[in-house]
């Protein structure tokens, strides 16, 4: 069994759902986990704002337009009469369940419900197509077995033997659909993965039933070595450890959901990246194995929108507990931190989500001066055991002369040397790395 997720842009058309269709229809037993169509969650969240702020109508002309795209979509997916008239039942049902939030008082319950519908509708119409040109499939609804728990945390147990469940009704069928995303929370309520949570949904999926791969298809030919959006000659990297991957994705490569690999790795299973537009490409495969050569730097990823804080403090020389303390502000505040140096007298951490900031620094100075830089990007150099290799930390730092360096991370784990800069020198110090650390032929 493998699960394959394929991503918005995948199934951003009717030529796109066509295509998908193309891919999965071979005699292998699957599960096929869609995200909703490319821009549709979106859409669907700026509407839950509208009507968070009691912008009615404004949500309503939102939503009517929204729903023309999917009547085109229908337009051009099916053939028959008969699956012209289902697909445009099935988005009248949809878009009427939009519509009736109108009538209701609009919470957080009900935004996430409106969330739903992007996933809902992805999988309802590939189902549909399937029917269409008879290939034997079924949808087996997420929100029939993915769950996530009071801590917001998926939960295994429940994810595991509902799924099983399901499958267990089909004992005729290998071509499974089901929708990323989307979930129900320790009340039962809808809820999500969060945004991206498409290939988190097919990681729990592929580790829950011991799968033989994970596949994620995108629209690009798996990770590359650096950023294609802001560096010119890039390339895919064909392997990677799940470490590795972990920290690109955490570090700004969009490709994967930086929580989708861990489900993976502690079940052992690969995780492949596919190109929808080139099912032949080989991709990136994510395994255990750290087969390359030490010390090969694989790629260099950015993360954008960060935040230093320098804590300073006399009390810290020869404390100990002053660390916890720190920490233990930053643990209040939920407020995960990325990057740490220390020196005798200071600490420096980073953040990428600022929103308890003030109440943050506010705590920290009853004891500690602190200081706060914004706009600042994280840039993150990865590799087997390049953290403990000779002269590799000299290559980067060599690679980024002419950039001044705010904090350097060495050390914590073999996988990654990271640096903080001010975010206006990114591309530079992408560009500057490209250059000096990669070979081109
Ligand atoms: N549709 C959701 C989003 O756009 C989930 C996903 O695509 O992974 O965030
Ligand atoms: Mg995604």
């Amino acid at each position: 069994m493998k699960v394959l997720k394929f991503g918005g842009t995948s199934v951003g058309s009717a030529d796109k759902i066509k295509n998908v269709a193309k891919i999965i229809n071979d005699d292998e037993e699957k599960i096929v986990v869609l995200s909703a169509m490319s821009g549709t969650t979106n859409k669907l969240e700026e509407i839950a704002t509208l009507f968070l702020n009691g912008k009615k109508e404004e949500a309503v002309v939102q939503i009517e337009l929204l729903k023309k795209n999917y009547y085109q979509v229908v337009k051009e997916l099916f053939k028959s009469d008969e699956y012209q008239i289902k697909g445009q039942e099935l988005i009248k049902q949809h878009f009427d369940n939009l519509l009736s939030f109108t009538k209701d008082v609009f919470t957080r319950y009900e935004e996430r419900a409106v969330l739903a519908q992007g996933e809902l509708l992805s999988t309802a119409l590939l189902q549909f197509y399937l029917e269409e040109q008879k290939i034997k499939s079924t949808i087996i609804p997420a929100l029939n077995f993915m769950r996530i728990d009071k801590s917001l945390e998926p939960d295994e147990y429940y994810i595991r033997e509902n799924l099983k469940r399901e499958l267990a009704q089909y004992p005729n069928i290998k071509l499974f659909i089901t929708q990323g995303y989307i979930c129900r929370n320790a009340f039962g309520e809808i809820d999500n993965l969060k945004r991206g949570g498409s290939d988190f949904t097919a990681s729990l999926i592929g580790a829950e039933l011991g799968a033989d791969e994970i596949q994620i298809w995108t629209d690009i030919d798996g990770f590359h070595n650096n950023d294609p959006r802001f560096v010119e000659k890039t390339f895919p990297i064909h392997e990677l450890s799940f470490d590795e991957a972990a920290e690109l994705a955490y570090f700004g490569a969009k490709i994967l959901h930086p929580s989708s690999v861990l489900p993976a790795k502690n079940k052992n299973i690969p995780v492949r990246l596919k190109n929808t537009m080139q099912p032949d490409a080989p991709g990136t495969l994510i395994t255990e194995n750290e087969v390359e050569e030490e010390g090969e730097i694989k790629a260099v990823a950015a993360k954008d929108g960060i935040t230093a804080v320098k804590i300073k403090s006399g009390r810290m020389l020869l404390a100990y507990g002053f660390l916890r303390r720190v920490f233990e502000v930053f643990e209040r505040y939920k407020t995960p931190i990325d990057m740490i140096t220390t020196s005798e007298i200071a600490v420096s951490v980073t953040i990428d989500n600022p929103q308890y900031l003030p109440e943050i620094k506010k705590e920290l100075e009853s004891y500690a001066s602190v200081e706060i830089d914004r706009n600042q990007s994280i840039i993150c150099v990865v590799g087997n055991l390049i953290a403990e290799g000779k002269g590799i930390a000299l290559k980067v730092i060599n690679a980024l002369e002419d950039i001044p360096l705010r904090m350097i991370s060495y050390g914590g784990s073999k996988h990654n040397i990271s640096v903080l800069i001010n975010a206006e020198d990114k591309i530079k110090a992408l560009n500057e790395l490209n250059n000096k650390l990669f070979k081109f032929d």
